[in-house]
């Protein structure tokens, strides 16, 4: 472990600030370290691992298509790909899928597809794109631009122009700002995740929809995080009763494998033509293969099963011992303790063996959609007592 964590320092760029623990394998929702210790995941990779660790489904999908080949770049038809399409075209009602390798890539792409259809159909200076303070949409310097918080921006100028912010739950600012900008359109969470795992109120998520709509102004909505059955929907706009333009996704979608997509509705549907944009690794067919099925198994029972795992732990931890508030949705919740830092309750957490993660001022849970109840309670009983002590 120290060697390890010596080379890391002296060859991996100095971006992240990693727990110190090396995590060597795992199975389901646990992982187990170098010390041979076990883990209960309550992080899943940051929402990306949906079924935990060595799915055996998604793993028998992921290794049938590397025995077939394993990459063949956008120049050729694969099966995978178009199956994934037609999966999500499905279940959501939109019309044609865009894929790239990760959110900020599936952001990118609905960027671009908001600014030419406002190109081409109000003219060239309808290019401003609103977003939410609090936001977080990716880190190339578009989506940085496009994520609401000063803090990351200082260092990279210039960013992208054409952004501008609007205040989260204030209806008045977001049609205040539609008013004043020429707009292409407004990119939403409905979860801000690493924003604090902040849920917009329906009020607002629905004013926004219909100011979007009646100012010929594109809704898209960030699901990077809060999708692919996250919060107990299939997307999270399912929960508003909302019909988005466009819905971007990744981290779940793949299942462990880099994926992300955007989804174009009727409006844009037809945006792009050959050449417009691309990607050399989006749809790769060893991803796909693995995120059909995924997102073929997101049913109702299983999103029935996120809700109840949800209503345990909002029962588990509202009005606990050392806990002030519990927001998010689904199996995406924020625990703000009462009076220590989330981090220092997450250091206690993995010194008793749960791993969590943090967001702005909460202690984040982001587990497997399958995890089983009996490791759920266990995991709760050691972050309700790490809150508590
Ligand atoms: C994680 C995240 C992104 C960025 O995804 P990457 O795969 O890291 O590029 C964008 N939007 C939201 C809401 C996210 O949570």
């Amino acid at each position: 472990m120290n060697d390890l964590k010596q080379l890391d320092k002296t060859y991996i760029a100095n971006t992240y600030a990693r727990f110190p623990v090396e995590i060597v394998s795992g199975h389901g929702s646990i992982l187990t370290d170098a010390d041979g210790r076990d883990y209960i995941d309550m992080g899943s990779g940051i929402a990306v691992n949906a079924f935990g660790i060595g799915d055996p489904e998604w793993k028998k999908a992921v290794t049938a298509q590397l025995d077939l080949v394993q990459h063949t770049s956008n120049l050729y038809y694969t099966e995978p790909c178009v199956k994934l399409a037609r999966l999500l075209c499905e279940k959501t009602g939109m019309k044609k899928v865009f894929f790239g390798n990760s959110g900020a890539e599936a952001n990118e792409c609905g960027i671009k597809a908001a600014r030419k259809w406002a190109a081409e159909h109000k003219g060239a200076e309808y290019s401003t794109i609103l977003t939410l303070w609090n936001s977080f949409h990716g880190r190339t310097l578009t989506t940085l631009a496009a994520t609401g918080q000063e803090h990351y921006h200082e260092l990279y100028q210039p960013l992208t122009p054409g952004f501008a912010h609007v205040q989260p739950n204030d209806l008045a600012d977001a049609k205040a700002q539609m008013a004043a900008h020429k707009c292409a359109a407004i990119l939403i969470e409905c979860i801000q995740g690493e924003g604090g795992v902040n849920v917009l109120d329906a009020d607002f998520v629905k004013g926004v929809a219909a100011a979007a709509r009646e100012n010929d102004i594109l809704l898209i909505i960030d699901e990077v995080q809060t999708g692919n059955g996250r919060t107990g929907q299939l997307y999270s706009y399912m929960n508003y009763g909302i019909e988005p333009d466009i819905v971007t996704t990744a981290k779940g979608l793949g299942g462990g494998l880099p994926l992300g997509c955007a989804l174009l509705g009727e409006k844009v549907a037809d945006v792009f033509a050959p050449g417009d944009h691309g990607s050399t690794f989006g749809g790769n067919p060893v991803c796909c293969a693995g995120a059909v099925s995924i997102l073929s198994r997101i049913d109702e029972p299983l999103l029935a099963e996120v809700r109840k795992k949800s209503e345990y732990l909002f029962a588990q931890f509202a009005g606990a011992p050392g806990v002030e508030s519990v927001s998010g949705m689904g199996l995406m919740i924020g625990i703000k303790p009462d009076a220590k830092p989330a981090a220092e309750v997450v250091k206690t957490c993995m010194e008793n063996g749960v791993l969590c993660l943090t967001a702005k001022d909460r202690v984040r849970l982001l587990p497997a959609l399958n995890i089983p109840m009996e490791l759920l309670e266990r995991a709760a009983a050691v972050i309700k007592a790490a809150c508590a002590e």
